[in-house]
């Protein structure tokens, strides 16, 4: 049940997606339950609509909401197939209406938050406090946290893509998905316009959640992902339309790019979230990140009074990005060449350390000498003058 609303509060959540609702579960778990919170959304119903995954070498923030863990991976590129061991950094999933759920289960406990459903029209701030103006009225708090609007972006991406998929999740009647291993990517060379590959998430040996995926520049129309998904059922599992369910459906279309976003939407307005540019440019990735900047913000509140701004990823992780985004968007044929060449020479716990961003510069060096040198090349030269300018 919704609570009534007064006008004012310490603080206002704008958008109880991923990042709103981490940040309102860390705010009462963690010693902000004297403040008065409200949070508000267009929908807060709990809904499937989106599988979170993330990896992790410590114990995951949320762990009783785990949905599955897989310790194995498999790749498939270019005809070879690597099967790996994930001893450092399990992968995990956490559907979003599970997670919803939950917390918002947690916040209805506390009597000084307030939960709001309404379309939120206009947020704004001054330095001395922030608005919030929805259908049910107008609210003030100290900060507000938005993750509902596009924020400025000091600089537009150089190399714009988008990661776009079409998620089917099937139930078959013959034990066919290996339950201990999930694909992390299994590459369609037949797709040109950019780079592409099944993901496939297998929640059990008769049911498992596929994904197309698409790196490109725009997002395709909706019969593409179907086709490729009903072939890849077809082609690598032997099933025909008739022999599975589709029980849910599941549709993202995440910016992958170089932009850098302002941390402030407004005074006394920050953003969270994808709005704050927690999206890791090269992969899409952004649940972990989210989960940490929630902790930050908490913890300057705490100490400060103040919250932590979206913090940016150190200036190597931002040109290894940065040189792998143009390899995406101007040679996404070489792109397949220096995947496989990333999954043939490394671990995938060496890779997911990498790509979290917790390797030291050896580390680093090792998974850069294993790629063909070229397109890195090539890269660094045309982004030359952003190497220390940004
Ligand atoms: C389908 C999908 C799958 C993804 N999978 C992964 C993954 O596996 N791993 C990973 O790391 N990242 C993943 N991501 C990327 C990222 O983690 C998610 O996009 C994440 O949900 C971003 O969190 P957020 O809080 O910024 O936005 P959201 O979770 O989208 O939350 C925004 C909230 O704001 C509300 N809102 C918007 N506008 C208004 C308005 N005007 N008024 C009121 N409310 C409003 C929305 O209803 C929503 O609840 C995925 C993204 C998508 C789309």
């Amino acid at each position: 049940m919704l609570t009534q609303a007064s006008n004012t509060y310490d603080y206002i959540i704008a958008g109880a997606g991923s990042s709103g609702l981490s940040l309102a579960w860390h705010m009462v778990r963690e010693g902000l339950d004297g403040k008065k919170l409200l949070v508000v959304d267009q929908n807060l119903t709990p809904e499937n609509d989106k599988t979170w995954c993330f990896w992790e070498k410590n114990r995951p923030q949320f762990a009783h909401l785990i949905h599955r863990k897989w310790l194995q991976s498999d790749i498939f590129v270019n005809g070879d197939h690597y099967h790996q061991q994930l001893r450092q950094y399990p992968y995990y999933s956490i559907r979003s209406g599970h997670y919803r759920k939950s917390i918002l289960d947690e916040l209805q406990k506390h009597p000084r938050v307030t939960l709001m459903e309404s379309p939120i029209r206009k947020l704004s701030g001054t330095e001395t406090g922030a608005g919030l103006t929805c259908d049910k009225g107008h609210f003030q708090a100290d900060f507000i946290f938005q993750s509902c609007f596009k924020p400025s972006l000091k600089r537009k991406p150089r190399y714009p893509l988008v990661q776009h998929f079409l998620g089917w999740e099937v139930t078959v009647n013959t034990e066919i998905f290996d339950a201990d291993s999930f694909v992390l990517m299994d590459f369609d060379e037949t797709y040109r316009q950019g780079l592409a590959f099944m993901y496939v998430l297998p929640w059990s040996s008769t049911s498992a959640l596929l994904e197309y995926t698409i790196f490109s520049k725009e997002a395709e129309e909706l019969p593409l992902y179907e086709k490729k998904l009903e072939l890849y059922l077809h082609n690598r599992y032997g099933l025909k339309r008739l022999n599975y369910n589709i029980d849910r459906v599941e549709y993202g279309n995440i910016p992958m790019n170089d932009a850098i976003h302002d941390p402030w939407f407004a005074p006394r307005v920050l953003n969270v979230g994808a709005n704050a540019g927690l999206t890791k440019p090269s992969t899409g990735y952004a649940f972990r990140r989210i989960q940490q900047h929630s902790r930050a913000i908490v913890d300057r509140l705490v100490t400060h009074g103040k919250p932590a701004p979206a913090p940016r990823s150190a200036r190597r992780y931002r040109n290894y990005d940065l040189w792998l985004l143009q390899i995406l968007h101007d040679h996404p044929r070489e792109a397949q060449d220096v995947f496989q060449q990333l999954f043939k020479n490394n671990t995938l716990d060496e890779l997911f350390c990498f790509l979290g961003e917790e390797s030291n510069l050896r580390e680093d060096f090792k998974i850069m000498k294993s790629v063909p040198w070229w397109p890195f090349l090539r890269a660094i030269w045309k982004t030359r003058r952003s190497l220390f300018s940004f």
